[in-house]
């Protein structure tokens, strides 16, 4: 999946899981990513749990800002 740009607005959120491991918590060691991109240039990027979903509200709450014009 290509990552958002301004051309190719949107959000992409990754959240490293690997089924296999399951049963071994420790090796879920890598943190979610996310980054947006919005078609008016504004972008963000995050990493770990709590600043995604930061980002991922500050994506929705700027879309709907474009929504009121
Ligand atoms: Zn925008």
């Amino acid at each position: 999946m290509a990552k958002p740009s301004q051309n190719n607005p949107g959000i992409h959120v990754s959240a490293p899981y690997n089924p296999s491991d399951r049963m071994n918590p420790d090796a879920w060691a890598p943190l979610p990513l996310a980054d947006y991109a919005c078609h008016c240039g504004q972008t963000g990027t995050a990493t770990g749990t709590t600043e995604v979903k930061a980002l991922v509200s500050e994506y929705l709450t700027h879309q709907s800002s474009h929504e009121d014009r």
